[in-house]
């Protein structure tokens, strides 16, 4: 029976078409910039973003991490969520590798980060201090889209006070599809945006940084410090390109999904179920259970994530008979433990 991998849309595997379309990329060198897949996907992906110039990285992890050495120096600071990946997932790379100091505040309910908390962590010119040069936001958060007009007083406030505004957008296109905006227009509110291909897009790995093409410039010269110049690697560029091309719009289908299995098993009355974000959605059985429902689940080849809460994720290998399944399967075991 099939595995129902639901604990990421990392899971994605690359489709037979995608496979083709590596099996037969162009490349070359692109640490000498001949490459011309790589080439091709750069010029496709900044003019998707409405950017001038884009960076093909190995990870998010690596975009991120070129991102904040791009934008700050040494002794600089950059403003994020206390949950964001950026700061609590990457293994603090900013300060092992740039020496830039996180300052971390706590994350609204709806993923923003509130501008006026932001304002009092910024610091005043004075020697004291680190030097606030960059705010990060994430968009999707948790799978929450950044409202668009949140996104244009983030910018405008970012601009007042002098600071650089980046979004981890590793699931932005997601956010788009959600909003039926081009991603452009989320990404014209930042000063760079970092993309994964190999989340809900589906490609087997890679990530975009887009930016100015000055600030690509020297996040180039960071990849290459950072060990992330590649050579033929047209070959994994050809599944980004067959991504941006094929797996975009289709993201509207896992969201529709994650509402399905949100309205499932919002009807088991032992569970309390988030409503769908984008493509994701949370379920907090009672308490001291979720180990043991995961594993039940695990048993029936029903893959889930988080810890006390379950993390459901949809994504392009979960049709809605895997979430009629995934339902049957939670009514099931939840009526057992009664
Ligand atoms: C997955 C993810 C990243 C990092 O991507 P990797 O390719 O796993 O390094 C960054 N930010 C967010 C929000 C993510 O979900």
């Amino acid at each position: 029976m099939k595995t129902i991998d639901l604990r990421s849309d990392t899971v994605t595997l690359p489709s037979e078409a995608m496979r083709q379309a590596m099996a037969n990329a162009e490349v070359g060198d692109d640490v000498y910039g001949e490459d011309p897949t790589v080439n091709r996907l750069e010029a496709m992906a900044a003019e998707r973003l409405g950017k001038e110039a884009a960076l093909f990285v190995p990870t998010g992890t690596m975009s991120n991490l070129v991102a904040l050495l791009s934008h700050c120096g040494r002794g600089d600071e950059y403003i994020a969520g206390q949950q964001a990946h950026i700061y609590r997932w990457e293994g603090g790379g900013g300060a092992i590798f740039g020496g830039i100091q996180p300052q971390p505040l706590e994350f609204e309910e709806d993923g923003t980060l509130d501008l006026d908390k932001v304002r009092g962590a910024v610091k005043p010119a004075d020697h004291h201090y680190a030097v606030s040069r960059l705010l990060c936001l994430e968009n999707t958060q948790g799978g929450r889209v950044l409202p668009l007009d949140y996104l244009g007083k983030a910018s405008a406030f970012a601009r007042s006070v002098g600071l650089s505004l980046h979004l981890d957008g590793a699931r932005v296109f997601n956010a788009a599809v959600y909003l039926g905006v081009p991603v452009s227009e989320i990404a014209s509110h930042f000063d760079s945006v970092s993309v994964c291909l190999s989340k809900g897009l589906g490609a087997p790995a890679g990530s975009v940084l887009c930016a100015s093409s000055e600030l690509i410039d020297k996040g180039r010269r960071w990849r290459k410090v950072a060990g992330g110049g590649m050579r033929q690697s047209g070959v994994i560029a050809a599944a980004g390109i067959y991504a941006l091309q094929n797996n975009v719009r289709r993201l509207a289908e896992d969201h529709e999904n994650a509402e399905l299995l949100a309205a499932g098993l919002g009807h088991i009355e032992e569970l309390l179920v988030s409503q769908a974000r984008t493509n994701m959605l949370y379920v907090t059985p009672p308490a001291g259970s979720a180990d043991a429902l995961r594993q039940a689940l695990a048993a029936e080849g029903i893959l889930l994530g988080g810890g006390d809460t379950l993390r459901l994720v949809t994504h392009l290998d979960i049709d809605s008979s895997d979430v009629e399944r995934t339902v049957t399967a939670f009514k099931r075991l939840c009526a057992g433990r009664k």
